[in-house]
C-alpha cells in the first residue's frame, strides 16, 4: 500500500512536489528501464479536438520524465496507441509530435512506442491468455499517467484502467466481453497487478464528466495525485470525482483480491484534504425508464425507434459511432413515428419481437443476430469498426432520412466539440505543448 499525495497544480513544480510528498517513485532506481503510459485515448491528426480532461497533458508528463531523469534511470519508453477516426491510419506519431514527445526525445533521450505495433508477450489474466506490450512487461518500473476522468462503462478511468492500453488490439476488444460474469470491470481489475512495480501520477489539471472521450464535459480542477500504489491512487481519484470508492466495481474487485475494504478509508493521504476537493462528476448517459431510448430523444417525443442502451460489451470503435448516430436519428425525426426501427449494438443486445427493421451495427451484432427469428428485416452494417457508408445506406433502408453529411465528415467531427471551450482562458492548449512547461 502506498501513500497518496493530492496537490494543487501551480506549474511543473506541483508535479514534482506530488511525487516527492507521496514517495511515488520510491521503488524506481538509477539504471532502471521505465515504461511510461500516458492516456492519449484519442487523437485527430486533421483537426483540433478538445484535449481537456481527455488526454494526459504535457504539463504533467514532462515534469514526470524530468523526475525520472533526475533519478538516473537508464531508459524511458513512453508507450501509447491513440485511436483516430480512421482506423486504417496510425495517429500515434502525430500525437507524439504535437504533444511534445518528439521534442522530449531530443531533450531527454526518451523513446516513444506505438504500442499496437508490438511486440507483445502472452500473459495470463483471469485464467486466459492476453497479449501485453513487451516493453511494458519487461520494464523494471511502470508509471501510469491517467487523467482524472469518468467513464461511461466503468464509471472512472484512472491509473488501473489506463493500463488497458498496453494490450494488443484483440485483447482490448476481448475485455469488452459478451458475458455478464466476466464483464469489463472483471478484466480491468486484473490490470492492477499486471506489473509488480507500477506507480501513478494522475493528471487532474482538467477533470472530465461523461468521459472518457472528447464528447465529455471538462472542468478546470488543478489537482495532481501521485502514489507508488495504483489501487490507493485510484480510490482517492474516485473520491475526488465524487464517487464513493466502493461504487466502482473494478476497484471493489481489486480491494477484495487484496483483502482490504473497498471504502478506501485505510488509504493514507498527504496534501490537500480529499473531502474538500471532491466534486460530483456525472458519468452516465441517461436513458428513458425502459432503457430503449436516450432520455433526450425520449423527451423530444421520438417514437417508432428502439435504441437500447449500450452495455459493457461495446468497444471503442463502435462507441464513437453510437453518439453521432443517435444525434443523426434524433435530428431526422420530424414528428411522424419511425417505422418500428431497432438499432442493436455491442455483443449482447438481442432483438425485440415485432420490429419492422433491425439495424445490426458492427461485425459482432451481424454475426450474432443476422439470422435471428425475431428479426423481420435485418439491416447489416458489417465491419469493425462498422462500415459508415453501409450505416448511412442502412438507415435509409429503414425509411429514415438522416443527414448523409453527418458521417461523410466524421473525420472532422472532433473539432465541433471545441466550441464550449472557446473564449474561456481557463482551458489552455498550452498545457498540451512541450514549450509551455
Ligand atoms: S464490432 Fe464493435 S463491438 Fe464488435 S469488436 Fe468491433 S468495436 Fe467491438
Amino acid at each position: 500500500m502506498g501513500c497518496v499525495s493530492v496537490v494543487r497544480y501551480e506549474g511543473a513544480k506541483s508535479v514534482a512536489e506530488a511525487i516527492s510528498l507521496s514517495g511515488a517513485f520510491k521503488n524506481i532506481k538509477a539504471g532502471d528501464r521505465v515504461f511510461v503510459k500516458p492516456n492519449i485515448v484519442f487523437w485527430s491528426h486533421l483537426v483540433q479536438m478538445p484535449p481537456f480532461g481527455v488526454i494526459t497533458s504535457t504539463a504533467v508528463s514532462e515534469p514526470v520524465i524530468r523526475c525520472l531523469k533526475d533519478l538516473g534511470v537508464k531508459e524511458i519508453v513512453v508507450g501509447e496507441s491513440p485511436m483516430g477516426t480512421d482506423p486504417s491510419i496510425s495517429v500515434s506519431s502525430y500525437a507524439f509530435e504535437a504533444l511534445g514527445y518528439d521534442a522530449m526525445k531530443r531533450r531527454y533521450g526518451i523513446k516513444t512506442l506505438d504500442i499496437l505495433k508490438g511486440p507483445f508477450r502472452d500473459v495470463e489474466l483471469s485464467g486466459e491468455v492476453f497479449g501485453l506490450s513487451e516493453a511494458f512487461c519487461s520494464a523494471d518500473a511502470v508509471v501510469s499517467l491517467p487523467v482524472l476522468k469518468t467513464h461511461a462503462q466503468t464509471k472512472v478511468s484512472l491509473g488501473i484502467k489506463n493500463l488497458k492500453g498496453c494490450l494488443d488490439a484483440k485483447g482490448r476488444k476481448r475485455f469488452h466481453s459478451s458475458t455478464l460474469e466476466k464483464d469489463l470491470n472483471h478484466y480491468v481489475a486484473f490490470l492492477a497487478g499486471v506489473h509488480p512495480n507500477t506507480s501513478v501520477v494522475t493528471d487532474g489539471i482538467y477533470t472530465l464528466e461523461k468521459g472518457p472521450g472528447f464528447t465529455g464535459k471538462a472542468r478546470r480542477s488543478d489537482l495532481i495525485l501521485a502514489s507508488s500504489d495504483l489501487l490507493s491512487a485510484d480510490l482517492v481519484g474516485a473520491s475526488l470525482l465524487g464517487f464513493k470508492p466502493d461504487e466502482i466495481a473494478h476497484l471493489q474487485k481489486v480491494c477484495e483480491a487484496r483483502g482490504v475494504a473497498a471504502h478506501g478509508g485505510w488509504v493514507e493521504t498527504v496534501g490537500l484534504k480529499v473531502e474538500e476537493e471532491a466534486k460530483p462528476h456525472r458519468w452516465d448517459f441517461p436513458y428513458n425508464q425502459e432503457m430503449t431510448l436516450p432520455a433526450g430523444m425520449a423527451k423530444a417525443g421520438v417514437s417508432g425507434l428502439n435504441f437500447p442502451k449500450y452495455d459493457h460489451s461495446l468497444c471503442t470503435h463502435c462507441s464513437s459511432i453510437v453518439g453521432l448516430l443517435q444525434f443523426g436519428l434524433g435530428a431526422a425525426y420530424k414528428g411522424e413515428p419511425f417505422d418500428e426501427v431497432e438499432v442493436l449494438t455491442g455483443k449482447m443486445h438481442t432483438p425485440t419481437p415485432g420490429k419492422n427493421h433491425t439495424i445490426l451495427l458492427g461485425k459482432c451484432q451481424v454475426l450474432k443476430n443476422r439470422k435471428h427469428p425475431h428479426i423481420k428485416h435485418p439491416i447489416c452494417v458489417p465491419g469493425c469498426p462498422p462500415d459508415l457508408k453501409k450505416l448511412v445506406a442502412g438507415v435509409r433502408e429503414a425509411g429514415i432520412e438522416m443527414d448523409e453529411n453527418l458521417f461523410a465528415h466524421f473525420d472532422f467531427a472532433p473539432a465541433l466539440f471545441m466550441a464550449p471551450y472557446e473564449g474561456r482562458p481557463e482551458f489552455s492548449l498550452e498545457h498540451f505543448h512541450h514549450s509551455s512547461v
